[in-house]
């Protein structure tokens, strides 16, 4: 039986990683006299990599990383006005609509209707609040989790504090590493839906066992059902 389904927010319920991707393409074009748009790419996610437990996840840390990238790659020659840009550039991301993806409301009420449902998504407090109020989806849950990181240690955390066993738990989301792995390595279920970009830094080895992709939001009820929900 199934107790408890959470939600993961970015790429699963609203568009995410296509204005991430969007505002890279910029940046790389705002560079491309100092560097090819891949060097610019990889030295992007070089920083970002690096910065990840000081900043943590989120749209500010990610144009931090932009100017701290221009820095490096225009070897100190970036100008006071493209730093002023990448700061628009992130200023822009935070304040864009939250789009929602197909189906999240029904997906959302249709598993309400068999259990708890949480909404369980990690980044930057103010910013997910945010994003949270604008996509309209907030009165549907149960509870909102708001969490730094999105590992065994915090799913465990969040299940003893809910009083549900990780067995009666699924979670829903599109990073294989934040939404799947840690979630089957504790005893729950997860299900699998890939959003058609992927942060490099999301990605992680596929779990033997424990978990289901489906291809669009409204299959979740009946993945639900085989699982006794
Ligand atoms: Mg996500």
């Amino acid at each position: 039986m199934i107790e408890l389904v959470g939600f993961d927010g970015d790429d699963t319920l609203w568009h995410n990683e296509t204005i991430f991707s969007m505002t890279q393409e910029r940046f790389e074009a705002l560079l491309q006299e100092h560097a090819p748009g891949d060097v610019v790419h990889a030295r992007t996610l070089d920083t970002e990599r690096a910065n990840l437990d000081l900043y943590g996840y989120g749209i500010k840390s990610f144009t931090l990383s932009m100017i701290e990238t221009a820095i490096e790659v225009t070897d100190g020659a970036v100008t006071v006005d493209d730093i002023k840009t990448l700061l628009d550039l992130g200023k822009a991301m935070l304040s864009h609509p939250t789009d929602l993806l197909d189906g999240a409301r029904d997906a959302i009420v249709r598993a309400s209707q068999r259990a708890q449902v949480v909404l369980i998504t990690k980044g930057d407090l103010f910013d997910q609040e945010s994003k949270l109020a604008r996509s309209g989806l907030a009165e549907l849950f149960d509870a909102i989790e708001i969490v730094s990181e999105k590992d065994e240690r915090t799913y465990r955390r969040l299940l003893a504090e809910l009083g549900v066993p990780p067995e009666r738990f699924v979670m829903v989301g599109n990073s294989m590493k934040s939404d799947i792995v840690p979630v089957v390595a504790i005893g729950g279920r997860a299900v699998h839906v890939p959003y058609h970009v992927t942060w490099a830094l999301e990605e992680a080895e596929e779990p033997t066992s424990g978990w289901q992709r489906i291809a669009h939001l409204d299959e979740l009820p009946s993945v639900l059902s085989s699982w006794g929900g």
